[in-house]
This record gives structure tokens, C-alpha cells and sequence, in this order.
């Protein structure tokens, strides 16, 4: 079958099988992580290399055709949404990790590089790249950079923009351009910092320098049981205000102890209210001493069990509970929409309390797993696409709940992103007139609005009310 016009241009620069047209399969590209709402691009074109990427940006300037950005599509805001962007653009097959240098702790990697394969291929130097989204053995590199993603470990180690040196850039024009570089420290305004969190709107990563860090010399994690999720909340703040800065302070609730017990037979005590994963790392000499201490707060803050990891085997196991919680939460509803909000940390109590007196409200279930240490809420809402009601239901939970966040103190995301999912509660955080000087920076980058347009930013076409599960967003 021929080709529509623009899938033959884009077909000449990277072959035939990287460029899919036909709907059957374009239907797997029609949502990311954030599944409430759905529409598959027109083409998606994959890439081999950022060179061709960059040719595929010219071809698409050309005809001044707005275009979407995808990593691994585990976004969790709808950030890949094609919201009037015909073409998608897949970074998928920029595998390679280019340059690892060692001494200098830093890599040079392709923007598809999956953000775990870094620390596979330097663990054996004794180095690692610190920034760990649960997503992690799925997520690449390019989509860190755009949401500027966490993960349990950023606590201590900081998040994405804390490890990113440089960034080769496709702008929306096809002109490519290195921000920052090998080199740490350089004068001149921080592009990278303000690239780094600019979900997709500036144009396509196609490179990154990161920063590799040190592994630790010695590790201890522990378990600490909870009757309540209060008494878990307390000990949070406490452990902080014993001077110690965990690696990773993560905590799950009732709810998802069971979905992942079920999954993962790790152990978990399904009558325990909530549990916190506390993993301390550091020089050998004084760890145990800060163990004493965090096990100490957790047991004054009411824990009736504290558990300490035996082995490397035993940590992994805890880990694989907490990183893969949210596949285990498949097993309690046909669907889920996790929501993603940050309060200061001595709040944490207050939210979880909330986000009890929304689910009660709305009569839904909703479970708690979270960068606990950071203040960073992760409610996971279950609902069943079918049924409209509780759909709207979940949507005004997750409204409430983050209008809550704003309230006391914290923000509407804290890894996330905006998306199209955060749109509508911008203006919460920022005066039309930040909104302004945000656009205004991003038409630096992006004058004509083609890269991942209508995404972050309140405008008329998608100020729509999500109202029901699927709405095809207007292309
Ligand atoms: C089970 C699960 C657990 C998760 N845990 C965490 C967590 O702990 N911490 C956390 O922060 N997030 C987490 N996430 C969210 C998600 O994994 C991150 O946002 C991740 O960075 C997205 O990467 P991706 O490659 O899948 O990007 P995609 O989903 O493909 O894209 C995300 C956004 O980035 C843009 N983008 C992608 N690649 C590029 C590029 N090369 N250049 C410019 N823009 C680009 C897209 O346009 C989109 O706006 C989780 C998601 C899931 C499903």
C-alpha cells in the first residue's frame, strides 16, 4: 500500500520498517502510563540514530508539522498524549551508551538508553547512576530528562537534574545544540537546568552526559511494621529529626502490602496498617550506629516490628516489593490512576489524612505507596474504566487530593510532570503571569509551538473536563 506523503519523506530518511502508519499498530502508542485518556498519533517514526532524528525534525519543519516526543512510554501524566501532533517521534532504538568515563565519573549515553542499563554498565567500576524510578528497567534516559524524574534513592542523591552535565537538543527547527557538556560548572545562564523538567516542549534529547556516582562501601535496610499509617507518617518526620538522611524512606500502605504480598510472597504482614522501607548507606564504619537510631525512632513512633535486611538477597527481595508495587496493584482493580503530589515532609500525616477523607467521600478505594522522605504522594486510585461514575469520581478525588498538596504547602507534582493531566491545576501554583514567562521562555525554544504542543500549559484545547474514560483528545 502507498505511503501517505509525509510517511514516504520520513520512510526515506529511516527506513520503511521504522515508520508505522497502519492503525492496528499505531493503537500501542495511543496512551503512556496515564491511561485515562487516549488517542494514537497519525505515524510514529523511530529513529536509529540522533542524527536521523534531527533530519526527521527538519522533514517535519518543513511543513511546519507538530510532533510528540516518546521514551518508553511509562510517563504517568500523558506527556506522550498526540494532543494536535500528528507525528510522534520514539527514541527507542538510541540504545547505545557511547562513552563511559570512569575517572571522571561520567557517561555519555543515547536518549533511549534505559535508565537501569547505566548502572549495569559501570556497576563492575564500582560506579552507579544514582536517579532510580520504580520504572527503572523500562524507562529511558530522554524521558528522565523531560520530567525530571525521581525515585526512592533521591532523597539522599537528588533527582535527574541533579546528574545531568549536558544535553545535545533537537530543536523544533531540525538545528541541533549542545547544552552543557563533560564539564561541570560552566558560566552563563543553566540551560540544562531549565531543558531538564521541560517534558518534550523544547524539542527531542537525543544525547545526555550524566553524572555517575560512587556505590557505597555498605548498605542496611530495614523493614519497620506499622499498626497505622499515622503512627508510619510520625516516624518519618522523626527519623529526619534524628539528623539521619536515609538513602531511600518509602512507605506502603494496608492496601498495597496486600496487592504486592500476593504478587511477590515477600513476607510482608498483611495486618499491618502501613510499613516503611528505610535503606541507610554510607561509609561501613557508623552505619550500624544510624541503624540503632532509625530502628530506635521507628519503635518509639510505635513500630511493633522492625526487621533488618539479612543479605543482599533479602534487600533485593524488599525492593522488588517496593519497585514493582505498582504492577502488583493490577491485581486489585481493571484500572488505576496514580496520582503524584508533594506537601513538606512534617505534612505527610495531614495529606494521608486527607487523601483517608477522600476516599471515603467518594466512596473509592485508594492506596499509598510513596517517597514517604521526600513528602512526595503517590495515592493510587482504583477504579474500572466501564463504569463513568466512578471514573468522575476518581477524577474529582484526584483533584481534591492535589488541591490539598497546594493547600498545605507542597505542589501539584514532584516527578511526574504536568502533561495533560496537571494542566487544569497549574494556575494553583502559578499567577497567569508566571504562566506567561514560562511560555515565553519556551518560545526561546520552540517559537511556532510544535514540540509536544498543548502539554503543561492551560490553553482552550485541552481546558477540557475529562469526563470519561477514552475521551479522544481533538487532534
Ligand atoms: C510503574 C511505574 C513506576 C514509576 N516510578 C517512577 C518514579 O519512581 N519516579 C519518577 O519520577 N517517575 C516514575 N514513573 C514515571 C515515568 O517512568 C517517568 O516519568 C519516566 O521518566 C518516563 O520515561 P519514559 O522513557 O517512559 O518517557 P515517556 O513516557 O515516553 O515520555 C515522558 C515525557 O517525556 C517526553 N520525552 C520522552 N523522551 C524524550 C526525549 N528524548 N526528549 C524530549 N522529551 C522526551 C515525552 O514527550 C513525555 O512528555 C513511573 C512509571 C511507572 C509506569
Amino acid at each position: 500500500m502507498r505511503r501517505a506523503p509525509l510517511a514516504s519523506a520520513l520512510e526515506a530518511i529511516v527506513g520503511r520498517d521504522a515508520v508505522v502508519d497502519r492503525p492496528e499498530a499505531l493503537s500501542v502508542y495511543d496512551c503512556d502510563g496515564y491511561t485515562l485518556e487516549r488517542s494514537a498519533p497519525e505515524i510514529v517514526v523511530l529513529p536509529g540514530t540522533p542524527e536521523e532524528v534531527a533530519a526527521v525534525v527538519r522533514c517535519l519543519a518543513a511543513s511546519k508539522t507538530p510532533f510528540v516526543p516518546r521514551g518508553a512510554g511509562t510517563g504517568l501524566s500523558g506527556g506522550t498524549l498526540p494532543v494536535g501532533a500528528p507525528v510522534m517521534i520514539c527514541t527507542s532504538r538510541l540504545t547505545r551508551i557511547e562513552t563511559i568515563d570512569v575517572p571522571n565519573r561520567r557517561a555519555h549515553v543515547q536518549a533511549g538508553v534505559v535508565n537501569a542499563a547505566i548502572t549495569r554498565a559501570v556497576e563492575a567500576h564500582g560506579l552507579l547512576y544514582a536517579p532510580d524510578p520504580s520504572s527503572q528497567p523500562a524507562c529511558t534516559i530522554g524521558g528522565n530528562v523531560a520530567e525530571n524524574s525521581g525515585g526512592p534513592h533521591t532523597l539522599k542523591y537528588g533527582v535527574t537534574t541533579n546528574h545531568v552535565l549536558g544535553v545535545e537538543l533537537v530543536l523544533p527547527t531540525g538545528e541541533v545544540v549542545e547544552l552543557g557538556g563533560p564539564v561541570e560548572d560552566r558560566p552563563g545562564y543553566d540551560l540544562i537546568g531549565l531543558t531538564v523538567g521541560s517534558e518534550g516542549t523544547f524539542g527531542i534529547v537525543t544525547r545526555a552526559w550524566v553524572r555517575l556516582v560512587r556505590a557505597p562501601e555498605a548498605v542496611r535496610t530495614l523493614l519497620a511494621v506499622f499498626g497505622t499509617v499515622e503512627a508510619a507518617s510520625e516516624a518519618v518526620s522523626d527519623v529526619i529529626a534524628a539528623g539521619v538522611v536515609p538513602a531511600a524512606l518509602e512507605m506502603m500502605d494496608q492496601l498495597i502490602i496486600a496487592a504486592v504480598e500476593d504478587a511477590f510472597h515477600v513476607g510482608l504482614p498483611l495486618d499491618a496498617g502501613a510499613v516503611l522501607l528505610v535503606e541507610l548507606d554510607g561509609p561501613a564504619a557508623g552505619l550500624d550506629d544510624e541503624l540503632d537510631r532509625v530502628t530506635a525512632v521507628c519503635r518509639d513512633a510505635g513500630a511493633r516490628e522492625v526487621r533488618v535486611a539479612r543479605d543482599d538477597t533479602e534487600r533485593a527481595l524488599l525492593w522488588k516489593a517496593r519497585k514493582r508495587a505498582f504492577g502488583a496493584v493490577g491485581r486489585l482493580a481493571r484500572n488505576y490512576c496514580t496520582q503524584d503530589g508533594v506537601v513538606p515532609r512534617t505534612r505527610v500525616p495531614d495529606i494521608l489524612r486527607r487523601i483517608t477523607a477522600a476516599a471515603e467521600r467518594y466512596q473509592l478505594r485508594i492506596g499509598n505507596v510513596f517517597h514517604a522522605g521526600d513528602g512526595n504522594i503517590h495515592p493510587i486510585l482504583l477504579f474500572d474504566e466501564r463504569d463513568a461514575d466512578e471514573v468522575s469520581r476518581v477524577l474529582a478525588a484526584g483533584r481534591e487530593i492535589l488541591e490539598a498538596c497546594v493547600a498545605l504547602g507542597g505542589s501539584v507534582t514532584g516527578e511526574h510532570g504536568i502533561g495533560v493531566e496537571k494542566i487544569g491545576q497549574m494556575p494553583l501554583l502559578f499567577s497567569p503571569d508566571d504562566l506567561a514567562a514560562m511560555q515565553a521562555i519556551r518560545g526561546v525554544f520552540d517559537p511556532e509551538r510544535r514540540a509536544n504542543p498543548h502539554k503543561i500549559f492551560p490553553d482552550a484545547l485541552v481546558c477540557v473536563e475529562t469526563r470519561a474514560p477514552r475521551r479522544q483528545v481533538p487532534l
